[in-house]
């Protein structure tokens, strides 16, 4: 069975950027599970899996336009860590929502923690960068229609919704 817009793909990756090695990895982990075609994943990796088979491998790099975009410049801003919750855990990396100045909510990155002043940055962490993919394809399978209406894949490392209040999510 081919990888194609509707089919529940199961991939072993890693990612891995040039200067700064290994960013991401499912070694050691169940391989991911996603719906092929729903922007689950980002663009050139859809793309460059469209079409194999479960046992293929492919090393493919992606272009921040097909991955997470160019770096808008202007995007970052300091604001005092007293403006985070006293308890919050903050580190580099982490990802909240929060409103831009026209209302607009958007995901924000924490890229530096100092003492007083944490800076955030509306720029993905890896946009602006060509990322490098070692990909498996491990197993391709029919979607079930609930997965295709939810956008998303079910069961063994997919979405769990048994814990949702409404049985429905947005990711
Ligand atoms: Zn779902």
């Amino acid at each position: 069975m081919q990888v194609e817009k509707g089919k529940v793909v199961m991939i072993h990756f890693t990612l891995k950027d040039p200067d700064s090695g290994v960013i991401d990895t499912s070694e050691g982990r169940p391989p991911l599970p996603y719906l092929h075609g729903f922007n689950n994943l980002v663009a050139g990796v859809e793309e460059a899996l469209e079409g194999l088979e479960a046992g293929a491998t492919i090393q493919v790099v992606v272009p921040p336009e097909k991955g997470y975009g160019p770096r808008s410049p202007d995007s970052t801003a300091e604001v005092p860590r007293s403006a985070f919750p006293q308890d919050a855990h903050i580190f580099e990396g982490m990802q909240f929502m929060a409103e831009d100045d026209q209302g607009n909510q958007g995901p924000i990155w924490i890229s530096e923690v100092r003492a007083e002043i944490v800076v955030i940055d509306r720029n993905h962490p890896l946009a602006g960068k060509d990322l490098h993919f070692d990909i498996e394809v491990v197993r391709v399978r029919e979607a079930t229609a609930e997965e295709l209406a939810h956008g998303h894949p079910h069961g063994e490392g997919g979405h769990d919704h048994s814990h949702d209040e409404s049985g429905h999510d947005n990711n």
